[in-house]
């Protein structure tokens, strides 16, 4: 069943032709199906070219993006994107460093939304101690990404997991939570602490910074592809750094992760494929 669906994209996509600049992609022109399983099309990143931007993404093979939310404003954005493009699915989240500026009132604001709007995830949520050093807004952060780990639950939904410089908290308290569907999103925590993780059954979305960030590179090798998603993370970690990203370049991030596997494009495509709609519960359009 899956090849026949595979087989059928792969058609569908000959047929529209393909050809975008990839940006240094080898793959400019390619059969294969990608997914890009976070971005930020919202908060003005995209606001003079959004429509180029989407079809280059459809041009360059792939079949769906997963658009984050992050505040309140990002995950209205976020649900009428996917009402508006048929290549975006919305997560509807709450990001730690949003978590920090927000009011008590906003906080509930946003759990509301989480419970109640259409979404195939719940993120980006979990936890920032890059840019929040403060121990009470720490603590706040934990407890709302408590929260909203039992909406997600509730809901049946995965998890899209941001976890910068707080990677042991974040495994720490999914091991205390337990069974629900994660996907460590960006991880750049120890390698122990990805085992950790990938132990509780936690999958691993690779960014198109992994072209050229070693650590990201490490993580990528040890991550089995049965556990492997890929993203973007638009506007952000371009794969040469520095510009603005967008979801057609997440073949560079495909390319560069069979590399790290050695093993062929298409056995990677088939792999993120499978674990995609798995996680997300999305079927594609025929
Ligand atoms: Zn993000």
């Amino acid at each position: 069943m899956l090849l026949i669906k595979y087989l059928a994209f792969n058609n569908s996509i000959m047929e529209s032709g393909s050809g975008s600049d990839l940006n240094g992609s080898k793959l400019n022109g390619s059969k294969n199906v990608f997914f890009d399983c976070h971005t930020h099309l919202g908060r003005n990143f995209f606001k003079n070219d959004l429509k180029e931007v989407i079809a280059r993404a459809q041009k360059a093979g792939v079949q769906r993006v997963v658009n984050c939310g992050l505040d309140k404003q990002t995950n209205l954005e976020t649900v009428s994107l996917a009402r508006e493009f048929d290549l975006v699915c919305a997560a509807v989240g709450f990001s730690p460093t949003d978590v920090s500026k927000a009011t008590g009132e906003e906080e509930l604001a946003v759990l509301s939304q989480i419970e109640s709007f259409d979404a195939v995830a719940v993120g980006e949520v979990g936890l920032d101690f890059h840019w929040i050093k403060d121990e009470g807004e720490r603590k706040r952060q934990a407890e709302v990404f408590l929260k909203i780990l039992e909406i997600a639950e509730k809901r049946g939904l995965p998890v899209i997991i941001h976890s910068r410089a707080a990677e042991r908290e974040v495994v720490d308290i999914l091991e205390s939570f337990g069974k629900s569907c994660f996907v460590m999103h960006c991880f750049t925590g120890k390698l122990s602490l990805a085992k950790r993780a990938l132990d509780l059954g936690c999958f691993f979305s690779i960014p198109t910074n992994v072209c050229y960030y070693s650590s990201m590179q490490k993580l990528a090798g040890i991550v089995p592809l049965e556990k492997l998603l890929i993203e973007t993370d638009s506007p952000f970690l371009h794969p040469q750094r520095g510009e603005r990203n967008e979801p057609a370049f997440v073949v560079r991030a495909y390319e560069t992760v069979s590399n790290i596997k050695n093993i062929n494009i298409e056995r990677l495509c088939d792999s993120v494929y499978f674990n995609f709609t798995h996680v997300f519960g999305v079927s594609l359009p025929r």
